[in-house]
């Protein structure tokens, strides 16, 4: 007996009978004696419909009213559910973000969560209600909605767990648990019975969808039990873990890939001091996150300078280097958003060297070829071409001995 929050993902609740099957097992956890918190997300494609609505209207909806829009998706799925579970006699409430108190920032599309109230929450679970909370959203001081950016109910559930010190927080998904690499890329991919919040944290930024970012960074911080499991078996999931895991562990721990990145060109750029800044100043003020940088220096005191953005940035981040080139004198500037991130993660990589050896000529193999690199402390990245991406996870799933027997 406990206080458990369930989260369940869009396809868990992409039409009727799974809302329902969603609703019984919600029912299951509550027969037993628990405190049962629920967060949903919106149906599978729902999301991107309404997105493709707005774009419909006008190129560039408004921020604001884009979420307001959004977070309807999480509205209707926490309404169905929330009357599955009155039609069958169980007391049931649905809130929105903002009636669960889960406050964020005013960064509309991408809002951080600056903290959650729950009083309501706490209030209807000491009626013994079943509470059942619209994921993705939340408020700003000013009363505007917000949504968390694309799979944030992971972390309004993870958020949410933590400001009620949930006992757990169950991840249900359409996968039954975090594998070494995406199961639905890599089929010999193997299935973990825990990971370390560090190499979570890396996978996720890495592109590993399985956990939305932020909701790994407030389990770390707040020490929220949180396992990933099926919604539709009873497999035991992956559980997250805070701190080191076991000494005895493999060098590299998984394997990522991302398609949501583009790369851009700057030409014959002066090699002078302060030329950086000129570049990189306005891409940095229009908020765009840049993520891998190379430098080559020609003759002549010129050189080219290659750096990547997200896919959806890429033209405004295209369109600023085009104006920034002019003024420094870059002789050309050229991009590509066909393009894929695959990275090598672990956390045993810190103590081990020859890694990015062994990367490199498994991609060799294969005649993939690596346009940037990348590494860190716990992680080696390549840039390739996009067509590659499936191919490459799966070479170096097997490279790095990862593969299941
Ligand atoms: P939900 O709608 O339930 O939030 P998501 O589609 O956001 O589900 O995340 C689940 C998906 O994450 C899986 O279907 C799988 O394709 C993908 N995925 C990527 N990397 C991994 C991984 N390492 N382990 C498990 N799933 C992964
Ligand atoms: N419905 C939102 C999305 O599709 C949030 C989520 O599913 O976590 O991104
Ligand atoms: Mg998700």
């Amino acid at each position: 007996m406990g206080l458990i929050v369930q989260k369940f993902g869009g396809t868990s609740v992409a039409n009727p009978d799974r809302i329902r099957n969603v609703a019984k097992r919600v029912a299951r956890t509550y027969d037993a004696g628990n405190d049962v918190v629920v967060i949903l997300s919106a149906m599978a494609g729902v999301t991107d419909g309404l997105i493709h609505l707005a774009n419909k209207m006008t190129e560039t909806p408004d921020r604001r009213e884009l979420d307001v829009l959004l977070a309807t998706g999480e509205q209707t799925t926490a309404a169905l559910l929330s009357m599955t579970l009155k039609s069958m006699n169980y007391p049931a409430r649905s809130l929105l973000g903002f009636q669960a108190e889960v406050k964020t920032d005013c960064a509309f599309g991408n809002a951080r969560i600056v903290e959650v109230g729950a009083g309501q929450i706490k209030n209807l679970l000491t009626d013994h209600n079943i509470v059942v909370v619209a994921g993705f959203q939340g408020c700003d001081t000013e009363g505007n909605i917000t949504t968390l950016g694309r799979g944030g109910s992971d972390t309004s559930a993870v958020a949410i767990a933590a400001a009620l010190k949930a006992d757990k927080c169950e991840i249900f998904t359409d996968v039954d648990g975090i594998y070494t690499a995406d199961p639905n890329v890599c089929n010999k991919a193997k299935k973990l019975s825990k990971i370390s919040c560090e190499e979570m944290l890396e996978m996720a930024s890495l592109g590993a969808k399985v956990l939305h970012l932020r909701s790994v960074e407030f389990a770390l911080k707040h020490h929220v039990p949180v396992y990933v499991r099926s919604s539709f078996n009873e497999e035991e999931g992956t559980m997250l873990i805070n701190g080191e895991q076991d000494m005895e562990r493999p060098v590299v721990s998984g394997i990522t890939y991302s398609k949501n990145e583009a790369r851009i060109t700057l030409k014959k750029v002066p090699d002078q001091p302060g030329i950086a800044a000129k570049i990189f100043g306005p891409i940095s003020d229009a908020n765009i996150n840049v993520d891998m940088i190379i430098q080559n220096t020609r003759a002549g005191g010129q050189t080219d300078l290659t750096f990547t953005v997200p896919k959806n940035e890429y033209q405004k981040a295209l369109d600023l280097e085009r104006e920034v080139a002019q003024q420094i004198g870059a002789e050309d500037v050229f991009g590509d958003d066909n393009i894929a991130k695959v990275s090598v993660i672990g956390v045993g990589m810190k103590s081990h060297s020859g890694v990015a050896a062994r990367m490199f000529s498994a991609l060799a193999k294969e005649n993939i070829n690596i346009i940037m690199i990348s590494t860190s402390e716990i992680r080696i990245s390549c840039v390739v071409e996009q067509r590659q991406a499936e191919l490459a996870v799966r070479v170096l799933h097997t490279a790095f001995g990862l593969d299941r027997e």
